[in-house]
């Protein structure tokens, strides 16, 4: 291809690849597969690095991240950002519109009404149709740039289209779905990890991280409510909503215009409801005067527009009677008090029965007692909780809450790690809820992946008795499985193994021998063993052997293994009963080390040694990391004598510089890593007389390999 013909065909691939992004992510019509999104993808991103003199940051293939700030810059906003005043009541908003009438001497008003997203406020700057930049409100006069995380959320446009002014700010509210929110939280329960609280947080914790690439995994959302005046003459507030849209930003369809304080009333009467079937969260409306220059007469205050406010929903609460206090028993043997409510009050559009009452120190703190009138809330958090008791409600006769002091389900005393919260069952073994946890996430899609065992399978084997730990699957016969009864509803209704149910599962069983030693080590369960970490383990150590064996302060080497997930593996393994699980299980034939043949597939070019990382790199430090796994190599987290590498990147502290020359150990660039990369391959390859492929890579497609990386691990995750 000539010059010339090389920028045509980027050009042409930006811009198809940017209306299919817009269809996609900002009008939700797609109209191409997943799969012809990311060849179309894949292919500019290697004209790209081909080409780097085309590099533009508004490229669509800047959507993945990969550029980490280490100190965001503060800029001072081009016009303040103002926090909205609230209301709420009726009361209060026919106040706010007695005042507009006043100050505009009877003059008719019209009011835009507008959902009030829950999430983080963004400002961001257009040039000539080019996303210049993105930053945070902070106190509203200047807050941080975060232009590259910006980038990542899809529905932020990198490009505009139509008759946009030259520069203009546009603001809006970066979201993350309630379904994301989920995902994250549902992931981090498998890592053993607490949870986020509440998707706000999340999203706005989201626009701070360090590594854009981790921003893009966390699909965040933007919707846009306000384009700053200065630059605009169209005359309305509705319109410039209309106007954002065509310029293809992604402006929600609810907005109205009202003409009474009636249409307002009934606008949030709809939404108080309505707005829980919509993806993400809301916390109230916005009401703003819809003419420009009735704006501009109507001015601010020092906080906020006088031409706007918030009526905010009331936090769903309501009071009911306390029936019992039950306690869950998790997977890990965690104990969680949960309420029982009689009546069920409805809550967020659902009836709610149960709410959660944390921990023992909560249910202290607030001197909840069975048969309290107790006020539930449902609030931006996910879980109903109790937030309150009405003492005055309360019976002569009642009497604190004795917090269990042994298990429900097997009787064993509970303890109390120091510093934590939760109270735990410790008989892991032989406690039946902690049993079923255990060979459920034993079998889970990320652990052994033995499909048909899922949650009622499990409760079937575990009560006929035939299975006591995920160790006993091994031995299930045919015999054993045939006509095996399995409840399949609370109602009693039960249901017989079938003839093809027992075939599959065990064929299942035996499938899983083959999964290789990483996901067998999260399988078996070590608390704050995430599948991430238990797969950097895995490489480190190679197998359980050396594992087992592994002092606390070797441990500790392994990245991402920090001293709460040392102290766990040393403890796990100080259990003579795991000790022993382990032996049976490697009798049955299931992975204890990662085999030759698996590491091969990977090359062998760093010949396991050490690298740390450090500073900052052309791509993520992840991605890096990747890669030192990927040729051989083995990542630590810190510098000490029996490091071989340290990659110095750019800003590198000067602390860790000195401590490896005062150890002696070799100090390399990136570009000098990506050398031994391709250097080693080509002599690898060249070693092997059968190559009937090119395996030497160039640092590009090494990269690129990287990227397809994290674009699955990503799916996988989510
Ligand atoms: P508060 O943080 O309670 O003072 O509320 C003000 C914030 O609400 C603004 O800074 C915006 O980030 C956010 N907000 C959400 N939706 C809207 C909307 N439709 N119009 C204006 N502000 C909104
Ligand atoms: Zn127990």
């Amino acid at each position: 291809m000539s010059r010339t013909d090389v920028k045509e065909e980027i050009l042409r691939l930006r811009e198809e690849l940017t209306r299919h992004n817009y269809l996609y992510y900002v009008k939700d019509t797609p109209v191409i597969s997943d799969k012809e999104f990311d060849d179309m993808l894949s292919h500019l991103s290697a004209l790209e690095r081909e080409h780097p003199e085309y590099d533009d940051p508004t490229s669509p293939t800047r959507r993945v991240g990969g550029e980490v700030t280490r100190d965001f810059a503060t800029v001072v906003h081009r016009t303040r950002m103002y926090s909205l005043d609230n209301t709420y009541s009726r009361e209060e908003i026919a106040d706010f519109d007695a005042r507009i009438r006043r100050e505009l001497g009877d003059e008719e008003v019209e009011y835009v009404l507008e959902l009030k997203y829950d999430g983080a406020s963004i400002s961001l700057t257009y040039e000539n149709g080019r996303l210049l930049r993105a930053e945070t409100r902070g106190d509203g006069v200047q807050g941080d740039d975060i232009t590259a995380n910006a980038r990542t959320i899809r529905s932020i446009p990198l490009t505009l289209t139509g008759d946009y002014p030259a520069i203009f700010d546009i603001r809006g509210e970066v979201i993350l779905p309630i379904e994301e929110f989920e995902k994250i939280n549902t992931q981090r329960e498998i890592e053993g990890e607490t949870l986020y609280a509440n998707p706000r947080n999340l999203a706005s914790g989201s626009l701070k991280l360090q590594d854009s690439s981790e921003v893009a995994r966390r699909h965040l959302d933007c919707l846009l409510y306000y384009v700053v005046e200065d630059a605009v003459t169209i005359p309305t507030q509705y319109g410039c909503l209309e106007k954002a849209r065509e310029w293809g930003f992604k402006v929600p369809p609810y907005s109205v215009v009202a003409h009474s304080l009636e249409e307002v009333y009934e606008y949030i009467r709809h939404w108080d409801t309505a707005r829980h079937s919509l993806p993400y969260q809301t916390d109230g409306i916005v009401i703003k005067v819809n003419s420009k220059s009735q704006q501009a007469r109507l001015g601010y205050t020092a906080k906020s527009p006088r031409w706007a406010v918030a009526y905010k929903f009331s936090p769903e609460r309501e009071s009911t009677i306390l029936e019992s206090i039950s306690y869950q028993v998790g997977r890990t043997g965690a104990i969680t008090p949960v309420a029982n409510l009689n009546p069920a009050v409805a809550l967020g559009g659902t009836m709610v029965r149960r709410a959660s009452l944390h921990n023992a120190d909560q249910i202290a703190r607030l001197d909840i007692r069975v048969g309290d009138t107790v006020y539930v809330e449902k609030g931006g958090e996910i879980i109903p909780k109790i937030v309150g008791v009405d003492t005055s409600r309360r019976a002569e006769d009642s009497m604190p809450t004795r917090y269990i002091t042994h298990c429900p389900e097997c009787g064993a005393e509970l303890v109390r790690i120091d510093g934590e919260a939760l109270h735990y069952c410790p008989n892991d073994t032989h406690c039946p809820p902690q049993i079923k946890g255990r060979i459920e996430h034993f079998a889970s899609r990320k652990a052994m992946d033995i499909e048909s065992l899922g949650e009622q399978n499990v409760r079937a084997l575990v009560e006929a008795g035939l299975v006591e730990s995920y160790v006993d699957l091994y031995t299930l016969t045919y015999e054993k499985l045939n006509g095996l009864t399995i409840d399949v509803s609370s109602e009693g209704k039960k249901r017989s193994f079938q003839k093809r149910s027992a075939e599959r599962l065990l064929e299942a069983i035996e499938e899983s021998k083959k999964v290789p030693f990483e996901r067998v080590l999260f399988a078996i369960g070590i608390r704050y063993v995430g599948d991430t970490t238990a797969r950097k383990i895995a490489r480190y150590f190679t197998s359980m052997d050396s594992l087992m064996k592994a002092t606390r302060e070797e441990l500790l080497m392994v990245d991402e293994v920090g001293e709460k997930i040392a102290d766990s593996i040393i403890s796990y393994f100080a259990d003579e009963r795991h000790i022993d699980e382990i032996d049976r299980l490697k009798t049955h034939g299931v992975q204890m080390e990662i085999k030759s043949g698996v590491m091969s597939v990977k090359s062998d070019v760093l010949g396991g040694k050490s690298y740390v990382v450090s500073g900052k790199f052309s791509i993520s430090r992840d991605e890096l990391k990747e890669l030192i796994e990927k040729y051989g190599g083995r990542n630590v987290s810190s510098v000490s004598a029996s490091t071989d590498y340290l990659i110095a990147g750019e800003a590198m502290g000067p602390a860790k510089a000195r401590k490896a020359e005062s150890l002696g150990i070799k100090v390399i660039s990136e570009n000098e890593f990506m050398d031994m990369i391709s250097a080693g391959k080509e002599i690898d390859s060249a070693m092997i007389e059968t190559a009937d492929e090119d395996i030497s890579p160039t640092v590009e497609t090494i990269k690129q390999d990287v990227k397809k990386d994290t674009g699955e691990q990503q799916l996988s995750l989510f």
